[in-house]
């Protein structure tokens, strides 16, 4: 079976062709530019494809409400003449077949479910530490998509005693992704992130605040695995300094082997590297073609 999958990210989109086993045939990717200018290069890409389902992993906020006049639709961005666009409904123009629309971070937490580091697991979740910070939750075998959708980025965090930093969050300055996205590392530090040392203490900093989002995950949703992708971490050192912290700061509370024991295996990188996030949307496209019953 063909299924067509669509990465559409902020700065870049990947569109895939790809199977039911997660095996990605053909990926192109081109930058964001105008709505118009990149769902042109997205309809050419399938056009001729004969795939039978899509699954798209889309940045946000966007509307999942399957009930609401804006389904479909990315909402609030502030990327410019993305806000209020009907992303879903320009495709339906162009491809009738079942479809399904997720957030980017949803789709790469079902591909790891389906073909990464949590396979089959029931519960999990999916943070992507990069230009921004958001997380894709897998519950009780299901997305969780609720109201909107979860924004677990914009959580707030008890600063380090000795930061004074303002933070980047445009709306909550110091929440979790205004203390430790990348562009909050790199105006932090004043320089690129990838440029900082292995040993430079900026990471120790990193892992003090996402320590602290995991740790409200953990308590919250109590996941199987927390799967941590996107482009800050690239930086490997992050994560016994991330497992290290969890382990300290809930001290014996959460009294589970994953955390007392194999916290390694518990906090731990996308088994699909890079590709998560679009065998997520194969992921979801297989979702639709088995929810439409054909
Ligand atoms: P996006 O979030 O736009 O989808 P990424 O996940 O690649 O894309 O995140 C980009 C951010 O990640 C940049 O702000 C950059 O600071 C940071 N970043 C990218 N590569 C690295 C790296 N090797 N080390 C540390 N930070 C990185
Ligand atoms: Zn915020």
């Amino acid at each position: 079976m063909l299924l067509g999958a669509i990465e559409a990210g902020g700065t870049k989109f990947v569109c895939a062709i790809g199977t039911e086993k997660g095996e990605i045939l053909e990926k192109v990717s081109f930058l964001t530019k105008t709505p118009d200018e990149t769902l042109k290069k997205v309809v050419e890409f399938f056009l001729d494809k004969k795939i039978e389902a899509m699954g798209i992993g889309c940045f946000g906020p966007i509307d999942l409400d399957e009930n609401s006049k804006t389904y479909g639709y990315i909402t609030s961005t502030p990327k410019p003449d993305w806000s209020n666009y009907n992303i879903l409904g320009e495709l339906k123009k162009y491809f009738d077949i079942p479809m399904s629309f997720d957030t980017d971070v949803n789709g790469a937490a079902l591909g790891e479910i389906k073909w990464g580091s949590a396979i089959g697991l029931d519960s999990v979740i999916y943070l992507t530490v990069g230009t921004g910070i958001g997380g894709g939750i897998y519950s009780g075998g299901k997305l969780v998509h609720g109201m909107t959708h979860p924004e677990t980025g914009h959580i707030l965090v008890k600063r380090e005693k000795n930061d004074d930093y303002k933070g980047t969050c445009p709306y909550h300055g110091d929440c979790l992704e205004g203390m430790a996205s990348g562009p909050a590392i790199e105006q932090r530090w004043g320089v690129k992130a990838y440029e900082l040392e292995e040993n430079h203490k900026a990471w120790n900093l990193e892992a003090y605040y996402l320590a602290q989002g995991l740790i409200n995950y953990i308590l919250i949703m109590s996941p199987r695995k927390i799967i941590l992708g996107g482009g800050v971490m690239k930086q490997k050192q992050l994560f016994p300094l991330i497992r290290k912290k969890v382990v300290e700061t809930l001290n014996g509370y959460v009294f589970h082997k994953n955390i007392l024991e194999n916290i390694d295996e518990y906090i731990v990188p996308p088994k699909l590297g890079d590709n998560a996030g679009i065998c997520g949307g194969l992921a979801l496209a297989k979702l639709a073609f088995d929810k439409a019953g054909l």
